[in-house]
């Protein structure tokens, strides 16, 4: 039975409540690699850490990571959100467009959207998924949808081959900055969309430390990613376009490509925590993210989210805290439809209605209850915090 917010607040032994000491969080794995710390020390003394158009290191990186998901090219950036923008300007976002965003993802995602001025259609996320619906033909209605931005949150799987015939997008760009090694009917998370993102901050299994990175099998795409991420310049000193400056750096891809060298264990290390966590949480009957069952899928997590009942709404934040002191790692999301400057910005645009009323709501209703508990932890860590969660939510009956 899991319990009410009244009845845990009343747990006396919570660190929350006085009843101990705090503990101390687990290890989380960052992504970096140590083994990469001697090429590190050979770019430093190079003394050239960044090239016009990257360095041979980026482009090393580039060209593995292209195999590794299957595209013919792919573009070092300085971050994920730096993706992100150039994606969306490969595929002619500009303020004429319209674009299909999913609920459920990063604030990145929204915000590359709102630089572009492109107007943003938002799509409702799944109760048992915390993705994207599968089918969001009702979302898009009279609606001419130039692209789709869906993101692989979690690490779980966007139908993306339903949410892009559905929605009607001429162009689908995969945000799949937290699904590296996750497949979709035998192919890699990243290679059904014209473009994919894969971001390699902080804990990404793309352990850069920074950057961001997108592939693409048609060349067009690439050239217009690297002229926008290159101050707008082309082939002359005169821009072509106002740009920015998005290039990775030589240290950032001698680390990711060092992380790439162990990317499988890495991969295996991250579902088996993941499973161990969450399937202590399902022993108790608690709700935990799952792959859509439409989908031949494998997940590689890259956090595990719960999901509270009703009675919970507007505790969750309490929960997370009281989790923390416990020494379990959580953390939430909004949804992107919540973000607080968002509602205005389309009111001043006159794209708000009854609609994005009625959704925010809806999406407000359900991520106000949502916690994750991120992957890049031992899977004996792992369990531990599974246990604990299930210890505070819930009482055998
Ligand atoms: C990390 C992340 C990004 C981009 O992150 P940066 O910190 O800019 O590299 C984008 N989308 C998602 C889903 C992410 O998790």
């Amino acid at each position: 039975m899991i319990l009410t917010p009244q009845q845990v607040k009343e747990n006396r032994q919570l660190a929350i409540n006085g009843g101990h000491e705090p503990c101390a969080l687990p290890v989380e794995d960052t992504g970096i690699c140590p083994e990469a710390a001697d090429a590190v020390r050979d770019v430093v003394l190079s003394k050239r850490t960044s090239y016009w158009r990257g360095g041979p290191q980026a482009k090393q990186l580039e060209h593995r990571f292209a195999q590794l998901i299957g595209r013919r090219g792919a573009f070092f950036h300085n971050s994920g959100s730096a993706a992100l923008l150039t994606g969306l300007y490969a595929l002619g976002a500009d303020a004429q467009s319209t674009v299909a965003i999913s609920c459920s993802g990063f604030v990145s995602s929204i915000n590359a959207l709102y630089h572009m001025r492109s107007r943003p259609v938002f799509l409702p996320t799944n109760h048992e998924t915390f993705l994207c619906e599968p089918d969001v033909s009702a979302w898009v209605d009279d609606h001419h949808i130039d692209i789709v931005l869906v993101t692989h949150f979690f690490g779980n799987v966007v139908d993306v081959e339903s949410v892009r015939r559905t929605s009607g997008a001429h162009y689908l760009l995969e945000d799949a900055s937290q699904a590296l090694g996750s497949v979709i009917n035998g192919r890699m998370v990243g290679s059904w969309g014209e473009v994919a993102t894969f971001a390699g901050s902080n804990r990404k299994l793309l352990g850069a430390g920074q950057g961001g990175i997108n592939v693409y099998d048609d060349e067009i795409y690439g050239e217009r990613m690297r002229i926008i991420g290159h101050h707008g310049k082309g082939s002359t000193q005169f821009g072509e376009v106002p740009g920015f400056n998005f290039r990775g750096g030589e240290m950032e891809a001698v680390l990711g490509l060092a992380s790439l060298n162990q990317l499988d264990r890495k991969i295996d290390l991250r579902r088996r925590s993941a499973h161990q966590f969450s399937s202590v949480l399902q022993e108790r009957g608690i709700v935990c993210s799952v792959p859509p069952r439409s989908l031949d899928c494998t997940v590689t997590w890259f956090d595990t989210a719960v999901l509270l009942p009703l009675e919970w709404c507007g505790e969750r934040d309490w929960l997370v805290r009281a989790l923390e002191l416990e020494g379990v790692p959580a953390w939430y999301y909004p949804s992107l439809i919540e973000m607080p400057w968002v509602k205005p910005w389309m009111q001043s645009m006159g794209w708000w209605g009854e609609r994005e009323e009625a959704l925010l709501r809806q999406e407000h209703e359900l991520w106000s209850r949502i916690f994750v508990v991120g992957s890049q932890m031992s899977p004996d860590d792992a369990e531990c915090c599974g246990r604990i969660v299930a210890e505070i939510l819930t009482r055998e009956e």
